[in-house]
């Protein structure tokens, strides 16, 4: 039970930082990497939380549009199967 807790404590729970002159603690994954009352930047600070960088990178418009095209294609073959187009 005391390994279990050391080994939960000494995973990283996410990347918090102090504001000194506030005396406030925040996450600046979710603040845009500063300060929320008074703006002040910390070094090397992670600006965004991962999951939101790598969902930046895919392109969301083109990945719809093949899967509209695919469903189209899908509902074509369904359709032509109904009428009897293809046996
Ligand atoms: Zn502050």
């Amino acid at each position: 039970m005391i390994a279990l807790r050391s080994l939960r404590r000494t995973r990283p729970t996410g990347a918090r930082a102090y504001c000194e002159l506030d005396r406030w603690s925040f996450d600046p994954r979710y603040t845009q990497g500063r300060c929320p009352i008074c703006g002040w930047a910390p070094d090397g600070a992670p600006t965004y939380p991962r999951w939101l960088v790598l969902a930046n990178r895919v392109d969301w418009e083109l990945a719809g549009l093949l899967l509209l095209v695919d469903v189209l294609v899908l509902l074509g073959l369904v359709v032509a199967r109904a009428v009897g187009l293809l046996r």
